[in-house]
Order: structure tokens, then sequence, then C-alpha cells
């Protein structure tokens, strides 16, 4: 893809500002920092970046990002020239950012999930990359930025974090290739694992262990699921982000077909994530207006945790069977 607009687009706004997505992952979060930081220094121009929720504290280590806005902070009237959105499969992923993201004088998407439906003024949508940090990475080489030891360790936790260290299916050629550059540049792979896989709170990883303990198991132990409710929540200290990496230990059993968690979130609001090592569950999501990858996905549905459980169990058993 020819990425020649984005830099002109880039070289005559005045106010840019980019967004991650919701419950946010190490792929949205180091691919934001990456991109603001790689057009502050090729640019020389201000880059504002936002949060829409809550930052996972293990996520604390990523360059500037304490000075990114949250949605209490930012001006939300302000009319930002360019606003870019990185890794945001669909344009309710960015939840209270829209208002920043309608206004813009012109919009910008840049993913990999197939599920993107190309919301913005220009897309870069590949399917086929592992990550929205190893689109970052092509694109940068392409355009011939400097990448700094900054930008570089937010591009690598992208690439990291999304390939689940390198194990998942979209660990590609091109994806180890670009990390293999970024620590040229200087990223150290074991300082930033330690970060993104070893610095859990005790609260969460005891938490994690109780939801794999009550995991329900059918079809001959090819479909495992899990819940987590509020009160388990609140059980075990435990803060909001404590799922992420629940639903693949429960993918990593032998038998697992496919595997799902379902989080309360609200009143009859649930969130379901689904690992699979088989069966399109971007698809199964897409039925709840959700999506994401096949082997990987989520969705939202507005039902209780025992709803959401029966309702994602028929359809999984529509693709299976
Ligand atoms: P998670 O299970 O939350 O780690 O999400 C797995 C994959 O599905 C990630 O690539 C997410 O970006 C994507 N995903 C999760 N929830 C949704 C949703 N509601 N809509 C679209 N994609 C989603
Ligand atoms: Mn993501
Ligand atoms: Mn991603």
């Amino acid at each position: 893809m020819d990425c020649s607009k984005l830099n002109d687009i880039i070289k005559s706004s005045k106010n840019i500002l980019i967004i991650s997505h919701i419950n946010p992952d190490g792929d949205t979060l180091g691919s934001m920092l990456g991109l603001a930081g790689a057009i502050k220094e090729n640019f020389k121009k201000k880059c504002d970046t936002l949060l829409v929720s809550n930052l996972p504290k293990i996520y604390e280590f990523l360059p500037e990002v304490k000075d990114s806005k949250t949605i209490d902070t930012i001006d939300k009237s302000r009319e930002y020239d360019l606003v870019i959105n990185v890794d945001v499969a669909a344009i309710d992923r960015i939840a209270d950012g829209q208002i920043l993201f309608d206004k813009a004088k012109y919009t910008v998407n840049i993913d990999h999930h197939k599920t993107n439906n190309a919301y913005a003024d220009l897309n870069i949508i590949n399917p086929d990359a592992s990550s929205t940090g190893e689109i970052l990475y092509g694109i940068m080489k392409q355009l011939g930025w400097e990448i700094s030891y900054e930008t570089a360790v937010c591009l690598y936790t992208a690439i990291l974090t999304d390939t689940g260290s390198f194990r998942f299916n979209n660990t590609t050629v091109k994806a180890l290739e670009a990390a293999s550059e970024l620590v040229k540049i200087g990223v150290k792979p074991p300082e930033i694992y330690k970060y993104c896989y070893e610095s859990n709170p005790k609260s969460l990883v005891l938490l994690q262990a109780y939801c794999v303990e009550k995991a329900v198991f059918s079809e001959d132990n090819k479909i495992v699921y899990t819940t987590v409710y509020k009160k388990d929540i609140e059980k075990f200290c435990a803060g909001e982000d404590c799922t992420e990496g629940l639903t693949e230990k429960l993918r990593a059993i032998a038998t697992t077909e496919v595997a799902f968690v379902v989080k309360q979130s609200g009143h009859n609001i649930s969130k379901v994530s689904m690992r699979s090592n088989g069966i399109d569950v971007a698809a199964v999501c897409a039925v709840f207006g959700g999506g994401g990858h096949a082997l990987a996905a989520g969705c939202v549905v507005k039902a209780s945790v025992e709803e959401t459980v029966r309702k994602i169990l028929d359809e999984v058993n529509k693709k299976m069977y």
C-alpha cells in the first residue's frame, strides 16, 4: 500500500490526535504512543494521544503514556485537523472518543482486524499483519521516518503482545523481521517481556486461577468457558483489566477448540472474549455486533452473564456442527 497520502496529511495538519481503543491492550497503546513519538520526531509537531478507558498497570512503562489525555481531561470541544485511530476495529470501540473523531477535519483508520469496515477518510487496513504495530513499522520504513529507541519500544510492545509473545498464528516472517529491526534499534526483549507478562498484581493471578478452576467443559472438552462476575473481582480485589490473558489459559488445554470468557460488565451487559483453534470466532462475535480476528475475537452482549453464555454456546454449536 502507498502511504504517501498519510505523509501529506500529517504535513498539512497542525493539531493531531491519536486514539486507542477501549480496554486498551499492548497493540493499541504501543501503536498510539509509537506513532505519536514518530510524528513528533519526524515532523516536529505536537501530537496528542487519548485513552478512552483505564490504562492497565502493566503498560505504565510505555514511554510518554503518562502524558496521554483521558476522556475526562481532554477538551471535547476541540476540532483537530487530523484524528488517527489505531487498532480500532469499529468506531464504537473508541467510546466517547467519537465526539472528537466526528469533529475532526480529516480522519485516518490504521488497523489489522478483518472485520474493520473502513469508517474513516483514509483507511490503512491489512488483515495479514500481526498487529497494528507491524503496519506502523512498515509505514515508517516506507516513508523513510527515523525510528527512535522510544518509538521502537512502543512498536515492539505492540507486536509482542498481539502475537502472544511470538506464538500465535500471526507470528509471520514479517512480524519477526519487524521485531528484529526494532531490537537492532536497541529494544531489549527480556525487559519488555518482564513488563508485559511478569508484572501482574497477585490479585489478578489469583482471580484468574479461581476462574480457570470453575471453567465449564462440554462437547468432549472441545468447548470451554468461564465467567467473571463483579463479585469475583471484588473478592480478589482485582482491577477491571484483570481478565487479560485468561481466555488464552483455556485455549492452552490440549482438547480446546473454542474457549471463551464472559465477564459481567454492567447490569445486563456482558463482555465476551473468545479464542479458537479452528472455527472463526470473529464470525461468532459479529452476530452480536463485535468482531476481531478468526482465532481471537470479542463482543459486548446486552444480556446477563448466564444468558450470554447460552447465546454464545448456541452460535458456537451452529459453527461447529
Ligand atoms: P480480547 O478478547 O478482548 O483480547 O479481544 C480479542 C480480539 O478481538 C482483539 O483483537 C480485539 O481488538 C477484538 N475485539 C474485542 N472486542 C471487540 C468488539 N466488541 N468489536 C470488535 N472487535 C473486538
Ligand atoms: Mn487491540
Ligand atoms: Mn491489534
